[in-house]
């Protein structure tokens, strides 16, 4: 395959493929070759709605990265060859908050196709730092291939994040909003932690997917309003033995709708984790955080340390990413951007260099 990537020139333009030189990466960095990159809300945020990237376009997009390193950079070179996820964000392992254990506010982190080029091409130079081996035993076992387990890297590891920041245990009711590309693996997570899950959307083809793999309840907001929610869910929690109160809601949808949703389902107690992303405002009272003795946590990524048990799920079968994916070819990237905006495409799409 010649080296080469697509980067995106301007909002809404089509994206352009560039023949890519490859100069041996410099100490700490390695080449991977690209086995498949998912296409997350975020992408389309830069692509469609003029959110900024970090890095002067032209870009190449695309954080959600699979591959296997075929160049190593000193001090690397026990990565050569191996299979890897790369995480959607590299913190640089060094300054005050990485030493903290709070990569994900390093302000020296790399995000591929934000402030380095990403993962929509054939080859990407990444920091070494972080990088999470995929055992290639196991994902054969699955019946997985390395261009599926792309998603861990930001579909699956970022609700893992925020499940473990939010504490999801054995006995909790999670509330998921929006059950699309994110949210259809939080259902999944929170269930493998142990909890009743509740999972809401405006698609009843997305419920239907969630009801087989790990949700015990599913409402359709198209159907029922915030209050006919709240009460179905409080008679849920009843039913399956669950506390009417300390509920876990995780904010998937990237809406203000979907905001709006998750702000009304505060009980005492309850924690609101912010996972997916909105240029939207919402009008709250927050004082009901107050009230409530509530808490509403952010979302940035997901630490490269809790990478290898968020990979662990997929690999031990207790979180699906088959039936979640779509693979496609790199080749159709403009393509494949309109048809994931246009909700043509419902599953992730998973970009593949050819
Ligand atoms: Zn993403
Ligand atoms: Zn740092």
């Amino acid at each position: 395959m010649t080296p080469h990537r697509w980067v995106m020139k301007a909002v809404g333009e089509p994206m352009v493929k560039e023949p890519l030189t490859l100069s041996p990466p410099p100490a700490g960095e390695v080449i991977v070759e690209v086995a498949g990159c998912g296409v997350c809300h975020t992408d389309l945020g830069y692509y469609y709605d003029g959110v900024r990237t970090n890095m002067a376009l032209p870009l190449a997009l695309g954080h959600e990265i699979s591959g296997r390193v075929v160049q190593a950079g000193a001090g690397t070179e026990g990565f050569l060859g191996k299979a890897v996820l790369v995480p959607a964000v590299i913190p640089c392992g060094a300054c005050d908050a990485c030493r903290r254990g709070k990569g994900t506010i390093c302000a020296g982190q790399k995000m591929p196709g934000n402030d380095i080029h990403g993962g929509f091409a054939s080859h990407v130079t990444v920091p070494a730092r972080g990088l999470c081996p995929v055992d290639e035993g196991r994902l054969a076992r699955t019946g997985l291939q390395l261009a599926d387990v792309s998603v861990v890297a930001d579909a699956v590891t970022t609700p893992y994040q925020a499940a473990v920041q939010a504490g999801v245990c054995p006995g909790d009711l999670a509330i998921v909003i929006g059950v699309g590309g994110v949210g259809s693996y939080c259902v999944q997570v929170a269930a493998a932690m142990g909890a009743k899950v509740v999972a809401i959307d405006v698609d009843p083809v997305k419920l239907a997917a969630v009801a087989g793999h790990g949700a015990g309840k599913t409402l359709d907001a198209r159907q029922l309003d915030g209050k006919a929610q709240k009460k179905e869910i409080a008679d849920f929690a009843k039913a399956s033995g669950l506390r009417s109160r300390e509920w876990k809601i995780f904010e998937c949808s990237g809406t203000g709708a979907g905001q709006a949703t998750a702000w009304g389902l505060l009980v005492h107690g309850a924690t609101l984790a912010v996972v997916g992303f909105t240029m939207d405002k919402v009008e709250v009272r927050l004082s009901n955080l107050m009230a409530f003795h509530a808490r509403a946590l952010g979302n940035w990524g997901c630490p490269p340390e809790l990478y290898p048990a968020a990979l662990d799920l997929v690999l031990d079968g207790k979180v699906r990413v088959a039936p979640f994916v779509e693979r496609l070819p790199l080749a159709d990237i403009n393509r494949v951007f309109h048809d994931v905006h246009a909700k043509k495409i419902t599953r992730r799409a998973i970009l593949v260099p050819a």
